[in-house]
C-alpha cells in the first residue's frame, strides 16, 4: 500500500471534455494530486488555454483535439496520449452535450447526436484505452452520468437515455475487466454551474429556483465539487470499488 492512498503522482489521466466545466474541475483536482493530464476536446482554443494554465502550475499536460463520437479520432487520441506519457492510468469519460426538446418533438438527428457523444463516445474511449490498461494490469475508468441516470426529465429524452446507459455501461465494463485489474465507476453529478446549464439560469429562472429548492445543501454545485470523488475513484483508495455510480449532488437524490 502507498503512504497516501489518494496520491496520483506518476499516473496519467486522460479527460475528455477536460477543457471546461466539470471536466476541468476534475483535471484541476487530479493535477493537485500529482497526475499528468491529457485534456481532450473539440475546441482547441479552450484546450490550449487550459493546458497552458496547468503547465504554469508545474503539471505535465498536453492537449488533444478529439470528437469522441468518431472512432478514428478516439483512437488517435489514445495514440497521442501514449506517445506523450507512455501509459494511461485513468480515463474520464466526461464529454457530453444536451439538446432540449419534448419526446414527441425530438428528431432523430438530435437523438443520434446526443447518444453518439454521451454514450457511444464513452464506449469508444473505453474500448480504445483497454489494451494499454490490460497490458499493465491496472486502470481506472470514470464515467460521468447525471441525475437523469436515475430520474426522468421531460425535456431531455436523449440525454436521459444516454445517461441511464452510462450506468449500465459502467457495470458491464466493471464485470468484464475486473480480471484485468481495471475498475470502472460512474459519478452522477447533481446540478452544477457550467456552460451546459447556463441556459437554465439565464432563461428558466423558475426551473433554476425549483431545482435549488430541492437541494439540501442549498446551492447549485461547482465543477470543483466533483474533484474529490473523482480523485477517490482514480486512486488506489478505490481499488476494491467497481461498477458503482456515486451521486455528487448536495443531497438532491436523498430529498
Ligand atoms: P460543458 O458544456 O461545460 O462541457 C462539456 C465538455 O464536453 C466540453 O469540454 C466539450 O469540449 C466536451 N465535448 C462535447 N462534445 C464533445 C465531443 N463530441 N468530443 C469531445 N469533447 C466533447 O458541460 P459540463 O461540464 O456541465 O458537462 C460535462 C459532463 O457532465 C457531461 O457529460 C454532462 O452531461 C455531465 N453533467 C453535467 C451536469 C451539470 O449540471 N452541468 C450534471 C450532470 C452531468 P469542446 O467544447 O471542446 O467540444
Amino acid at each position: 500500500m502507498p503512504d497516501n492512498l489518494f496520491d496520483l503522482h506518476g499516473k496519467t489521466a486522460l479527460i475528455t471534455g477536460g477543457n471546461g466545466g466539470i471536466g476541468l474541475g476534475i483535471a484541476n483536482g487530479f493535477a493537485e494530486s500529482g497526475a499528468n493530464i491529457a485534456v481532450a476536446g473539440r475546441n482547441n482554443t479552450k484546450t490550449e488555454e487550459v493546458v497552458a494554465d496547468l503547465c504554469g502550475r508545474n503539471t505535465s499536460a498536453i492537449g488533444i483535439e478529439v470528437d469522441v463520437a468518431n472512432q478514428e479520432s478516439v483512437e488517435n487520441m489514445i495514440t497521442n496520449t501514449l506517445e506523450a506519457f507512455g501509459q494511461i492510468d485513468i480515463l474520464v469519460n466526461n464529454a457530453g452535450i444536451g439538446i432540449r426538446n419534448l419526446p414527441h418533438e425530438y428528431n432523430l438527428e438530435d437523438w443520434n447526436k446526443v447518444i453518439n457523444i454521451n454514450l457511444t463516445g464513452a464506449f469508444l474511449c473505453s474500448k480504445a484505452v483497454y489494451p494499454n490498461m490490460k497490458t499493465r494490469g491496472s486502470g481506472k475508468i470514470i464515467n460521468i452520468g447525471s441525475m437523469t441516470s436515475i430520474f426522468g426529465l421531460d425535456w431531455a429524452i436523449a440525454y436521459a437515455s444516454s445517461k441511464g446507459g452510462i450506468v449500465q455501461l459502467t457495470k458491464t465494463l466493471a464485470v468484464s475487466w475486473a480480471k484485468d485489474g481495471i475498475q470502472a465507476n460512474s459519478i452522477l453529478p447533481g446540478w452544477i454551474h457550467t456552460d451546459l446549464t447556463q441556459g437554465i439560469k439565464d432563461n428558466y429562472q423558475d426551473r433554476y429556483d425549483h431545482i435549488l429548492s430541492r437541494i439540501p445543501e442549498n446551492r447549485w454545485g461547482e465543477p470543483a465539487d466533483l474533484s474529490g470523488t473523482a480523485i477517490f475513484l482514480a486512486s488506489d483508495a478505490s481499488n476494491y470499488v467497481t461498477g458503482v455510480s456515486i451521486p455528487v449532488d448536495g443531497g438532491y437524490t436523498s430529498f
